[in-house]
């Protein structure tokens, strides 16, 4: 059988939203659809004034158009990037957040990857360096080489560490955990312990 809520600020969501705090909500905002024999979760928007958005695994808005298939631990934006808007995790419209488990869950997962992912960049940046450092001194010590042909290696060589040096952001990782690995119900970020404990100083656990 399949249900449907209304989500907004005269919705059927399994709490309440501050009509003051959360004024880019509209009334009626978007529609959760629940298969409950196969499990599909779908959200659509309902014609809102400020648009419905899902958090993606990298933490960025996708406003929804249409009607898209979601998971009971999708994030769901009603509003945007707006400073009036509200962010809830899905299944709380059915629940109302008496469980926050599959939600640290899935933090779980996803901040050991990101953490395998950020090894891997740091080892790579290591080696680069290393072979990047080595290059000129290579083009320096190559026998028969002209004195141009020496010249030119070795700018080659700096050119290529200067582009390289200029297309690595450290800072994309640390945002990406910071946009994702936040606490599903108030939303702030969540440290190492916090995530390895399964809950966040608000009390959501
Ligand atoms: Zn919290």
């Amino acid at each position: 059988m399949k249900k449907e809520y209304i989500i907004g600020r005269e919705g059927d969501q399994k709490f309440e939203i501050d009509d003051h705090k959360f004024s880019a909500v509209s009334r009626r905002h978007a529609k959760l659809t629940v298969d409950e024999e196969s499990n599909e979760w779908r959200l659509s928007d309902e014609g809102s004034a400020n648009g419905t958005y899902i958090v993606d695994s990298r933490g960025d808005l996708v406003q929804v158009t249409g009607e898209v298939a979601i998971s009971p631990t999708t994030r769901i934006s009603l509003g945007g990037k707006r400073y009036n808007a509200l962010t809830i995790v899905a299944h709380t419209v059915v629940d109302g957040g008496s469980t926050f488990a599959p939600d640290f869950d899935e933090l779980e997962h996803r901040l050991a990857d990101l953490k395998r992912r950020m090894t891997k960049k740091r080892n790579n940046l290591k080696w680069r360096r290393i072979i990047l450092a080595l290059l000129p001194i290579v083009c320096l010590v190559i026998p028969g080489l002209g004195m141009e042909a020496r010249f030119i290696s070795i700018s080659a060589a700096s050119l290529l560490n200067a582009v390289l040096g200029s297309m690595d952001d450290p800072t994309t990782l640390a945002e990406e955990r910071s946009r994702t690995i936040v606490c599903p119900k108030c939303g702030r970020a969540l440290s190492d312990k916090d995530v390895e404990r399964h809950s966040c100083p608000c009390g959501a656990h």
